[in-house]
C-alpha cells in the first residue's frame, strides 16, 4: 500500500479496500536515504492503523529495491548494509514485526559465496541493532539472473547459516515460486510443492505471504506478477492457499498492479474472500 504524504496515509488506503493485513514501504523505494519518521508520523500511524482496524502483527515492509547483500561491489555493499540497518530501524520505530527483502543477486560469484556473503551481512546488520524486535524475512524470488532464493534450499541454507530464528523469517511468493519452478495449480502439485517447502525451510519460519498471479508459466523464471485468477497460476492454487489451515494467522498482500482508486485491490480481494467462501465487505 502507498505510502505517498508520509508511512501515516497507508492506514486510510487500507481500511479503503478493506484490508485486514498490508505491506507498506517504509521510505521511497528506489533511494537509498530518504528523510526520518518523525515522532509525530509514528504515532499518527499508530493511530491510523486503530482506525483502520488492521492489527499492527499483520502489517509488514519491503526493503527499498537497490539493496543486494550479495553484490561483488563493495560501495553496494555497504550502502546495503547501512540500509538495511536503517530500514530495520525504521520498522522498529513503528512496531512492525517484520521486513521483506530479497535475499539477493551474486553477480556471477557463484551461489555458495553469495549465500556465504549475505548470511554474514544479515549477522553484522543483526549484531547492530540488538534493540530492534523486527524480523528480516528472506523472500522466494523468480530465479532471474542471478538471483538467490529461487529454489527452497538456498533460502534454508541461509536460514540455516543466518542461525537466528528470533530475527530471520520468510515470506512466500505465490508468483515467484512459480516462476521458480514449484506448481502450486492443484491439489497433488500444491501438497508436494507445500511438503518441499516445509522441508527446506519450514512452516514455522513463514512470516508473510505475497498472493500475485503469474503472467509467465510454470518455470518461466520471470518475476511478473498478474491479477488472482487471470494470470498461468489460476483460482484453484489461490483457493487451496487461503484455506489452508497451516496459512490461517499469515499476514498476505497483494502486489499486483493498481490504480490511485485501489479498485483492483478491491477486485483482487473480492475474488480472494469468494474462493474463501466468505463475503467481502464492499
Ligand atoms: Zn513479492
Amino acid at each position: 500500500m502507498s505510502i505517498a504524504g508520509g508511512v501515516d496515509k497507508a492506514p486510510a488506503r487500507g481500511a479503503a479496500v478493506h484490508s485486514t493485513a498490508m505491506q507498506i514501504f517504509v521510505k521511497n523505494n528506489n533511494r537509498w536515504d530518504g528523510p526520518p519518521i518523525s515522532d509525530a508520523q509514528a504515532k499518527a500511524f499508530a493511530a491510523e492503523l486503530k482506525k483502520a482496524r488492521i492489527p499492527l502483527e499483520h502489517v509488514f515492509a519491503h526493503t527499498c529495491y537497490l539493496i543486494n547483500l550479495a553484490s561483488t561491489k563493495p560501495d553496494i555493499v555497504e550502502k546495503s548494509v547501512n540500509a538495511l540497518q536503517d530500514e530495520l530501524e525504521r520498522c522498529e520505530q513503528i512496531g512492525l514485526p517484520g521486513i521483506v527483502m530479497h535475499p539477493g543477486s551474486h553477480l556471477g560469484a557463484g551461489l555458495e559465496a553469495g549465500i556465504r556473503q549475505i548470511a554474514e551481512l544479515c549477522q553484522k546488520v543483526i549484531a547492530r541493532t540488538p534493540k530492534v524486535k523486527t524480523r528480516i524475512l528472506l523472500e522466494t524470488v523468480a530465479g532471474q539472473g542471478t538471483n538467490i532464493g529461487a529454489e527452497f534450499g538456498e533460502i534454508g541454507a541461509l536460514l540455516k547459516q543466518i542461525n537466528n530464528p528470533a530475527r530471520m523469517g520468510v515470506c512466500m511468493d505465490t508468483c515467484h515460486i512459480f516462476a521458480a519452478g514449484y506448481d502450486i495449480r492443484d491439489a497433488d502439485s500444491y501438497a508436494k510443492t507445500m511438503k518441499e517447502f516445509d522441508r527446506e525451510i519450514g512452516f514455522k519460519n513463514l512470516k508473510a505471504m505475497h498472493l500475485n498471479d503469474s503472467k509467465h508459466p510454470l518455470a518461466s523464471r520471470k518475476d511478473r506478477h498478474e491479477h488472482i485468477g487471470k494470470g498461468y497460476i489460476g483460482e484453484e492454487a489461490f483457493r487451496l492457499l487461503i484455506t489452508d489451515p497451516r496459512m490461517a494467522n499469515i499476514p498476505m498482500s497483494l502486489e499486483t498492479d493498481k490504480d490511485e482508486d485501489l479498485t483492483e485491490d478491491r477486485e483482487n480481494l473480492a475474488t480472494l474472500y469468494r474462493l474463501a467462501k466468505a463475503k467481502y465487505p464492499a
